[in-house]
């Protein structure tokens, strides 16, 4: 099944809510990737995040994170754009740490506690929207909760989960951002909150079978709801050939003889995707014509 997100109000509009159930986004980060359980669940738990910040954006705008805590797995990139469009990956991939003290896959023990959120909102002007905050927890939910208190200064509640199956596999993955508008009464606050404290962990109710749609009812119990909008979600990169092309003629006629006479070709491989682009001494020579005419 398609992964998709909804966007809802509840408490008469003032109080916002997305929820995704991003389960085959991230099994396909994970194949790209070929990433293991710990590093899976902090990649998984991002893009899930950045899928929905994208769902925020207008048009052609993009949001870009990266979480750098230090930690083993290195830094964690991922970008979004408002059309369900999302990707990213990590460093070193290939880590996988003993659960730690609750049970759990010690995601903040991956990625690190001493370093910094930084979130890049490209939105079409000259300045982008840059908001940097220091890593808080390393379980990377928690971090974009404060991300969103500190930076942008809007009242929210992050969740994201994923399960991972014991041969690295993704089984289960989704998350939630609430954000109270102003104007919101306290009693509607306590209530969120309240809800928030004994809310069972997303990744356990997106591997039971819960819809978006069944997540966002659950957090706001016997409220009614108004779904505004649907977002099918996937992984998908920009990433193509004819772009690595122009990169290649980009690095002028002497890079390009270098990489016909020393190397006999070519290869590239992109970052977001694990996609690897492979030229021929052929097609080398072809673009280099192209930069000579
Ligand atoms: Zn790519």
């Amino acid at each position: 099944m398609t992964d998709y997100l909804i966007k809802a109000t509840a408490y008469e509009g003032s109080v916002r809510a997305y929820a995704i159930v991003s389960t085959e986004t991230v099994k396909e980060a994970q194949r790209r990737h070929d990433s293991w359980a710990t590093a899976s669940a902090a990649l998984g738990r991002t893009i899930t995040i950045t899928a929905i910040m994208g769902a925020m954006l207008k048009g052609d705008d993009t949001i870009t994170a990266k979480v750098e805590g230090g930690g083993p797995i290195g830094a964690i990139v991922t970008d979004a754009d408002a059309k369900g469009h999302v990707r990213g990956y990590v460093t070193n991939p290939q880590v996988d740490l003993p659960l730690n003290d609750k049970g759990k896959l010690d995601v903040a023990g991956a990625v690190g506690t001493e370093g910094t959120l930084s979130i890049v909102k490209d939105v079409g002007l000259k300045d982008n929207f840059t908001g940097q905050v220091p890593i808080v927890s390393g379980e990377i939910s928690e971090d974009f909760t404060y991300y969103y208190a500190n930076s942008e200064q809007i009242p929210s509640a992050v969740g994201a989960g994923v399960v991972v199956n014991p041969d690295h596999s993704i089984l289960a993955s989704g998350g939630f951002i609430v954000q109270v508008m102003p104007g919101a009464d306290e009693e509607t606050i306590t209530q969120i909150e309240d809800q928030l404290q004994s809310f069972p962990a997303i990744s356990s109710l997106v591997h039971e079978g819960k819809t978006p749609e069944e997540i966002v009812g659950k957090l706001f119990a016997d409220e009614q709801v108004n779904v505004l909008e649907s977002l099918p979600v996937s992984f998908q990169c920009k990433c193509s050939k004819d772009r690595v092309a122009q990169a290649i003629v980009g690095m002028g006629a002497e890079e390009i003889d270098k990489m016909i006479i020393e190397d006999n070709g070519a290869e590239a491989t992109c970052h977001f995707c694990n996609e690897r682009y492979t030229f021929s001494k052929d097609e080398l020579e072809k673009l280099k014509e192209s930069i000579q005419k």
